[in-house]
């Protein structure tokens, strides 16, 4: 089959002393090969939670997936040890951070990581991974690659030391990039140049892709479906079109129109009023309904349901459910 990652009814929380705080609720999603999938949502949405429960690096002893099965490859990655995990880490699955300085060690060079890494996952020989090392550096664009893997890390540039990191990520071919705010701390220039070289290897080695950000425009221009996350779990799944023609959630609503709207610069037109409710703190019903510019009595009762809206659709919001829709407007409007 195409799918490489398939997440089922994934759930993680948080303990503290006797409360269960449910940070990921009954996630699922999956992804097929050479795919980009986004994951969308402010911080505090529960998607960065998603992506390390993923990977099994939910911060222990407090957090724990508590429930669901991640499919990759066939295998569960929930039942798997710790030792199958570090080599899955990296190998089949890579991860690219927000900032790259602090997933590289400041006390190795560049090419030490490069090789060790390569050397750990491939056991190649060292003249091998240095010169598949130096066709990495290469391909992410740098073309004095010798004099980079000869650098230490704080020696480049926020958007150097991404693309170092780009280049580690791909250079064992995982069948699977998890990229958490990729661009997040670069300039728009930097950035832009980035996100096109990811466009470009992920069609060169068809590696399907998880980028998590809470930025619709980055979205744009790399994902071609859309999860969108708030309070910990699915509100909206869609094709990227679908996503920006249409948006069916209310919250998917508000990150839109808190796009910049002229380009290049970072003014923030209508951004959605209020914050993400903590996981102890998430209100009765609709989580997003302390928010919700369309809310209704029905909202503060029960939790809306994830239904599917077409094959390609899901939302969760009682606006789209039949039936629900009508009683809640003769509602508003008395
Ligand atoms: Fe808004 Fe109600 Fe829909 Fe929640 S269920 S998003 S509160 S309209
Ligand atoms: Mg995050």
């Amino acid at each position: 089959e195409d799918t490489v990652l398939d997440v089922r009814h994934l759930k993680t929380s948080f303990f503290s002393k006797k409360t269960e705080l449910p940070v990921v609720d009954d996630v699922s999603f999956s992804v097929k090969k050479g795919e980009t999938l986004a994951i969308v949502g402010e911080s505090g949405s529960g998607k960065s939670m998603t992506s390390l429960s993923i990977m099994r690096l939910v911060p222990s002893p407090n957090g724990k997936i508590v429930g669901g099965e991640v499919f990759f490859n066939g295998k569960d990655l929930v039942q798997q040890n710790d030792k199958t995990m570090y080599k899955v880490r990296g190998n089949d699955i890579s991860m690219i951070f927000q900032e790259p300085m602090t997933s590289l060690n400041p006390v190795y060079t560049i090419g030490e990581q490069i090789r060790e890494q390569l050397i750990y996952h491939q056991k190649i020989s060292k003249r091998e991974a240095h010169q598949i090392g130096i066709e990495m550096l290469q391909t992410v664009g740098f073309s004095r690659a010798n004099d980079i893997m000869k650098d230490y890390p704080h020696r480049l540039s926020g958007g150097m030391r991404q693309r170092v990191m780009i280049a580690m990520a791909l250079s064992n071919n995982p069948k699977l990039l998890i990229a958490d705010e990729p661009t997040t701390a670069l300039d728009v220039t930097v950035q832009a140049q980035i996100l096109d070289l990811m466009r470009k290897l992920s069609k060169e080695y068809d590696s399907a892709i998880i980028l998590i950000t809470h930025d619709l425009g980055v979205v744009a221009e790399l994902a071609e479906r859309v999860v969108v996350m708030y309070g910990g779990q699915v509100v909206e799944e869609a094709s990227i079109e679908d996503i920006f023609d249409d948006p069916l959630h209310p919250y998917t609503e508000g990150l839109l129109n808190s796009i910049p709207k002229i380009e290049g610069t970072q003014e923030r037109l209508d951004s959605i009023p209020g914050t993400v409710p903590t996981p102890d703190n998430l209100p009765v019903g609709c989580n997003f309904v302390t928010r919700c510019p369309y809310a209704m009595e029905i909202c503060k009762q029960e939790e809306p349901t994830l239904i599917d809206k077409d094959s390609s659709r899901k939302v969760r919001c009682y606006l789209h459910e039949e039936g629900v829709k009508n009683h809640g407007q003769q509602h508003r409007s008395s």
